[in-house]
């Protein structure tokens, strides 16, 4: 039996490709400034552009310094190779060198739009962490996987995949995020009920394999959260926080989800 809620919230936000310099500074201060209202038991993550990193970097490490904050940052890429002929990548040291605690892996746009496959995610996750950098793993189902009744399937070869290749030990330092991909963007989000059966299948399986390493692993939730739905999924018992896309764009709104996570690990 998996004991629940040992864990700290997490909170990413993944801004993909959006913002100006102007405009990640003006965020970044903004959920700076609004975090601060926070207690500690929410840990908070921004992902910015490849390009913006370093501006993200010189303004977190002019207020707390960069990872010692509450704010922590992340990369929405990596590639799998140190150094090398591989134009347009960024490898998981450069990053480091920015401060970058998580890196985004698996996320479906990446596996649908740039094809990447099982494996190559797996090597991305494996990448990631020979820099000391945390993965944050995405999985998740088609509405036609869904509605074929393969959430499960899916989900668990996702996992599966990187499990073959890492092995079970390196999921230690890991975050899964499940995201199912009809809700990403979409504004339809899977209600609490649906994400903490996914979410419950995701540990059950880990658990079967490393009971300790399923107690400990954070699987947050991605798809269409917003403050208006943020409470109610992070109150399940298996839901660990969030990865916020669209949301994560407003500061205002952001810090209300932040907050939602933060209520709810107080409850512990
Ligand atoms: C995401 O980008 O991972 C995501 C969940 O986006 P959104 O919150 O906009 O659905």
């Amino acid at each position: 039996m998996v004991e629940e809620n040992m864990r700290r919230k997490l909170i990413v936000g993944n801004w993909k490709m959006h913002g100006s310099r102007d405009q990640v500074s003006q965020l970044l201060g903004d959920i700076e400034s609004g975090s601060e209202r926070l207690l500690k038991d929410v840990e908070i993550c921004v992902c910015p552009t490849y390009l913006h990193l370093g501006l993200a970097f010189d303004l977190l490490a002019s207020k707390s310094g960069v990872g010692k904050g509450q704010i922590k940052l992340g990369a929405q890429n990596v590639h799998v190779e140190a150094a090398g002929a591989f134009t347009g990548e960024v490898s998981a040291h450069m990053l480091s060198e920015y401060g970058v605690s998580y890196v985004i892996v698996g996320h479906s746009e990446r596996r649908q739009i740039f094809a990447e496959s099982n494996q190559f995610v797996a090597e991305k996750f494996m990448a990631a962490q020979a820099s000391r950098l945390t993965p944050i793993l995405c999985v998740g189902e088609s509405l036609d996987q869904r509605q074929d009744d393969e959430t499960e399937r899916v989900v668990l070869n996702q996992l599966d995949a990187v499990i073959t290749v890492a092995g079970i030990a390196a999921m230690k330092e890991a975050v899964i995020a499940y995201e199912p991909v009809w809700a990403i963007g979409t504004g339809k989000t899977a209600s609490p009920a649906q994400a903490q059966q996914v979410h419950r299948t995701l540990r059950e399986h880990l658990d079967r394999l490393d009971p300790a390493i399923a107690k400990g692993m954070r699987i947050i939730y991605g798809g269409s959260v917003k403050a208006a739905n943020a409470k109610e999924l992070f109150s399940q018992p298996d839901i660990d926080g969030g990865l916020v896309g669209g949301a994560s764009l407003e500061a205002e709104e952001f810090i209300s989800i932040c907050k939602s996570a933060d209520q709810e690990s107080c409850k512990l």
